[in-house]
């Protein structure tokens, strides 16, 4: 038996084992933590100014982004070990009319979606990736990282960031304005780029009203007016009217991947904006799942053994047949 083949029958004999035997049960998704705060992004309300960008670089202590040269606080096109949330922008045809998928253009926020079931805490091997147990803010902690970079692999939306320009590069997410030195949130602050949006594209508060907040915007009539808040959805800064858009009956982040504490809405579909496909079940409850099933049942060796011990068989008798004895 050629070596290809026998690694093929060993783990088709201990994948049968495993799925036949019904050892591998998922866990459920974890439920949003009890005081969990996060943002709503509205597209339709991004103007694309970019003061968040420029805020988020100044709450943490992040470079500008070099521009032919020249530093600049808000030109940063991509997320990076230097830039922890950015305002894209979606253009179609003409890209002439805002929130309109044909001849139009929207902007699109990419910073941490601050899971409620974070896969890139589940694959961390060290615990460097940690979710407040109250607020579930995902943050990362450099003293514990060894970078692996299985945060990178595990994270859908591809937000952590390493240094790959640095000798001793360091993974970068957003960490809601809440890492040591920063502490916004315990102070009873809102983020950086919350607080510096000037049409309240960028909400902060707890993700109950802010889900609450998206509910009452997609029940909204197109054409009515409404009156958006800015700041803190709980207690806003201040409030503007505005004419209701046609919103995507969706709220990304009710739900996606077990849900996130970061909701987007917007006019245009997501699959757009490059949101990646999500069902609802999170991939750290199938992979943890999965991984407490064997090693609780000790299942592991013993499934690889019987791979192993069949392959071998196998072997054996085909030999067998083939020397007519
Ligand atoms: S968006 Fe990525 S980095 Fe942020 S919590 Fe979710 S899995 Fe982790
Ligand atoms: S919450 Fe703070 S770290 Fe995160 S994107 Fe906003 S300003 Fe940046
Ligand atoms: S500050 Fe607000 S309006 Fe300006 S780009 Fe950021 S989210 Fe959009």
């Amino acid at each position: 038996m050629k070596r290809r083949e026998f690694l093929k029958t060993a783990l088709g004999g201990s994948a049968g084992v495993l799925c036949g035997g019904g050892l591998a049960e998922a866990r459920p998704n974890l439920e949003p933590a009890p005081e969990a705060v996060g943002m709503l992004f509205d597209a339709t309300l991004c103007v694309g100014c970019k003061a968040c960008v420029a805020k988020c670089k100044e709450v943490n202590g992040m470079p500008p982004t070099v521009l032919n040269g020249e530093p600049q606080w808000d030109s940063a096109q991509d997320l990076s070990g230097e830039t922890l949330n950015v305002i894209k922008i979606y253009t179609e045809g003409k890209g002439s009319t805002k929130d309109m998928v044909k001849d139009g253009f929207a902007f699109e926020k990419r910073s941490c979606m601050h899971c409620v079931d974070p896969g890139c805490v589940s694959a961390c091997p060290c615990t460097a990736m940690r979710r407040d147990p109250i607020t579930g803010i995902v943050t990362h902690h450099p003293d514990a990282c060894i970078g692996c970079r299985n945060c990178m692999v595990a994270c859908p939306y591809n937000v952590p960031q390493f240094e790959y320009n640095k000798v001793f590069g360091q993974i970068h997410k957003c960490q809601l304005c809440n890492q040591a030195g920063v502490e916004r949130i315990d102070k009873g602050q809102m983020t950086g780029c919350a607080e510096a949006c000037p049409t309240g594209a960028t909400l902060f508060g707890s993700r109950k009203a802010l889900l609450a907040e998206a509910k009452r915007r997609m029940a909204l009539k197109a054409g009515d007016t409404y009156s958006y808040p800015r700041g803190d959805v709980r207690k806003p800064d201040s409030m503007h009217e505005k004419k209701v858009p046609v919103y995507q009956q969706h709220i990304w982040g009710e739900t996606e991947a077990g849900g996130t504490n970061v909701l987007h809405i917007s006019a245009i579909p997501f699959d757009k904006l490059d949101m990646p496909p999500l069902g609802s079940r999170s991939a750290a409850s199938i992979s943890e799942g999965v991984q407490h099933t064997l090693y609780s049942y000790l299942a592991l060796p013993a499934i690889a053994l019987a791979g192993l011990a069949f392959a071998v068989k196998k072997n054996t008798d085909d030999e067998g047949e083939g020397d007519g004895s």
